[in-house]
């Protein structure tokens, strides 16, 4: 019979049906950072386990890293204990750990895939929600809570519910200085943050199939901001090409086995969806939010919409959302002030998103007044922008150039907004307080959208700064 990807990778991995109807999966990558894993080593401890599988297991630090001074001790004490704990977790239960002294650090979302781990046919699994990047590859991969990262570190399995799978179709091809990103933006808006709740998203057509690796893991990173636990794109050629030769991937003669059985793991043609939904590429504006969720956004060329031009439901969350953001409806998005840049994150944090930002502001000078961060997503991309010379691009248009982590994403470091400021994010959630000022306000967007609003010191059309 035909099956989807998910269930051709769910069925591979299933241990056995427990008691209580759920299914116990075989984790095949577990990634673990230092916010959501102290806890899950202390459960462990406390139970005297061991980790049942070190080799599939990953460690790295973002969230609590300083971009800027990263001198030891941390300044904040809280960070310290942090950074302390998953050190010694590291060294007491043979995790490899991607620490501050390594070339490889960042985040974790981003180092990953930067180094071969994840792979298509995998189930992967990590203390974050933003875990569903790895589905880029065709892995089906989960963010989970602290109680069940001790479960996997414990077991290598998790109790899981499977997903039904709801197949989003983009048809032609995004237009110049539109990305993933928009179109992300695009499918929360159309189908609610809600809309993905129970559902795998497959993304699919001939937009995603253009897509590089890169977008496409802006692509799946944004799923769960669409209520979607897991989103993936079927592996293809695109996918093989960007894991060979990657320090973990598969080599040789290894290789040739395992592209033969990530092939057989996409989508079969016949394969039936419990939902589809189609969006057209051609038709997708750069995006900008203007509430308190993902899907508060508008094309460039939009208004903030009235009460009435949104479902029923949604206008309690919008008179919210209006009040927070002190923004009216009516008012033409490209012109909103801002007072941050911000340039990172796992969604958009990567060399295509710094090259792209990096096009925009060249030449240019960051407006006064505005403070404008670029940080790259790990060692390894801040090593090859700089290679490429971009760290002294930013740096001669006035932005700052800052060490790899999550940063401006949330407020765990050091880089938070102040009072009421409205920042330009390249990140992936304007919930109110997410970068740390309660008052503080996100219009998520582009990196390239951002590097605009950066020069222009306002929501501006990216498209109109980019010659050649
Ligand atoms: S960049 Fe933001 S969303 Fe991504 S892992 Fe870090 S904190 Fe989470």
């Amino acid at each position: 019979m035909a099956r989807n990807l998910f269930q051709k990778v769910w069925e591979s991995h299933a241990v056995r049906v427990l008691p209580n109807g759920q299914t116990q999966l075989l984790i095949g990558l577990h990634l673990i950072h230092e916010v959501t894993s102290p806890q899950a080593f202390q459960m462990l401890r406390e139970a005297g386990l061991k980790v049942r599988h070190p080799g599939r297991t990953f460690a790295t630090v973002d969230h609590i890293v300083p971009t800027h001074d990263q001198a030891r001790p941390f300044m904040d004490p809280l960070a310290e204990e942090m950074m302390g704990s998953i050190e010694r977790s590291a060294r007491e239960f043979g995790i490899q750990l991607f620490g501050l002294d390594d070339p490889r650090q960042g985040i974790v979302h981003v180092v990953g895939p930067e180094l071969g781990l994840t792979q298509p046919g995998m189930t992967i699994a990590c203390g974050d929600s933003h875990t569903s990047t790895h589905g880029a590859f065709g892995a089906v991969a989960f963010g989970i809570g602290t109680s069940q990262v001790r479960d996997v570190l414990a077991s290598q399995c998790l109790a899981m519910d499977p997903l039904k799978v709801r197949r989003i179709w983009s048809t032609g091809s995004l237009g110049r200085g539109v990305y993933a990103k928009d179109l992300i933006l695009a499918v929360i808006r159309k189908l609610g943050v809600n809309g993905g709740v129970g559902f795998a998203y497959e993304f699919a057509g001939e937009a995603v199939d253009r897509m590089s690796m890169e977008e496409r893991m802006s692509l799946c990173n944004m799923s769960i901001e669409g209520g979607a636990r897991v989103g993936y794109v079927n592996p293809d050629e695109t996918t093989f090409r960007w894991i060979q030769g990657r320090p973990f991937a598969p080599k040789g003669e290894g290789l040739e086995k395992a592209r033969a059985w990530w092939r057989s793991c996409a989508s079969d043609p016949e394969a039936r969806f419990d939902d589809e939904a189609v969006i057209e590429a051609p038709k997708v504006e750069p995006h900008v939010t203007w509430g308190i969720n993902p899907g508060q956004s508008v094309g460039i060329s939009e208004r903030i919409p009235f009460p009435a031009e949104v479902p029923e439901p949604e206008r309690k969350s919008l008179e919210e959302a209006l009040e927070f953001m002190d923004f009216k409806s009516g008012a033409p998005i490209a012109g909103t002030p801002i007072d941050v840049a911000f340039i990172g994150s796992c969604t958009n944090g990567r060399l295509s998103d710094l090259r792209e930002a990096a096009h925009v502001a060249k030449g240019r000078r960051v407006a006064k007044g505005v403070k404008a961060l670029v940080v790259p997503g790990s060692r390894a991309v801040a090593r090859a922008a700089e290679a490429e010379g971009l760290d002294a691009l930013f740096r001669e248009a006035g932005f700052e150039w800052r060490a790899a982590g999550c940063s401006m994403c949330l407020a765990m470091n050091p880089d938070r907004l102040v009072g009421s400021q409205v920042c330009a994010s390249s990140s992936n959630r304007n919930f109110k307080g997410r970068q740390g000022s309660k008052t503080g306000r996100t219009l998520l967007m582009s990196p390239a959208m951002v590097a605009a609003a950066a020069v222009a010191g306002r929501v501006a059309d990216a498209r109109k700064m980019m010659d050649g």
